[in-house]
């Protein structure tokens, strides 16, 4: 039984990362409700069923359009499988709680963004304002303990990434500071801090290993949208984890 609602959620992670991986393409270009149905981003043709079952269908036809040829991202696998097996992670670990409730808001915000950060090296303010409620209101109902920590989490997020944005002069942009202090707000500032943390350390491995793939110079931008996201998925699973044994080494 278990197996089997695992199955699901992956199930409806697939059909759900195709459609957050679309959010983030086109909520930039705001042309996410301008046509009703999915079409190939190169020559507009309308797809067909067939055409968007997730993973399968960009496997069958080799990563290509069926009428133009035109290469598809691979994003819209990629978005699809990891938001497939973060959906089936989550239920694994919290089971039917609210804590469920909160994993599934988190990825539905983070995934989009992700996309967006990567493609247009930017978080769009829309998806921060449109999931900002959905975030009060679950802190509403399922407050921190101490309530205030959402506050002081926010506020601290907001003053740390601030100072660094006004010390550091471009590293990081006013994007990454909303989306940490939403962060700041969700997880409280002792998991925040963890998250900051996480993110630094993510961003600087994956940057060093660019660096050596790819050949960029020290001023080459990444976006750093995708190490944020990263970061709070792993405060989100391993948060509490990781403080407690943090904490263990100095007891
Ligand atoms: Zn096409």
């Amino acid at each position: 039984m278990q197996y089997f609602i695992l199955l699901i959620f992956f199930l409806y992670g697939l059909v759900f990362g195709s459609f957050f991986n679309v959010v983030g393409l086109r909520v930039p270009t705001q042309s996410l409700f301008t046509q009703k149905r999915s079409y190939c981003d190169t020559c507009e043709r309308t797809l067909t069923w067939r055409e968007l079952v997730p993973v399968w269908s960009f496997a069958v036809q080799k990563g290509r359009c069926r009428g133009c040829s035109e290469s598809i991202s691979p994003l819209y696998p990629v978005m699809e499988l990891t938001t497939g097996l973060l959906f089936a992670f989550t239920y694994y670990l919290t089971g039917f709680n609210s804590e469920l409730v909160l994993g599934l808001l988190l990825i539905a915000l983070i995934i989009p963004v992700t996309v967006s950060d990567i493609v247009y090296r930017r978080i769009p303010n829309r998806l921060l304002l449109f999931f900002s409620p959905f975030f009060i209101l679950y802190r509403l109902i399922s407050p921190l303990d101490p309530f205030w920590n959402s506050l002081a989490g926010a506020g601290g997020a907001f003053l740390l990434v601030f100072l660094i944005i006004l010390i550091s002069k471009g590293g990081m942009g006013i994007g990454d500071l909303k989306y940490y202090t939403l962060f700041g707000f969700v997880f409280g500032l002792g998991h925040f801090l963890l998250l900051f943390f996480l993110s630094t350390l993510y961003g600087a491995l994956a940057g060093g290993i660019m660096m050596k793939v790819k050949k960029l110079g020290r001023k080459t931008k990444i976006p750093f949208g995708p190490y944020i996201g990263l970061a709070a998925l792993t405060v989100f699973y391993f948060g509490d984890i990781l403080i407690q044994w943090y904490l263990n080494l100095f007891s």
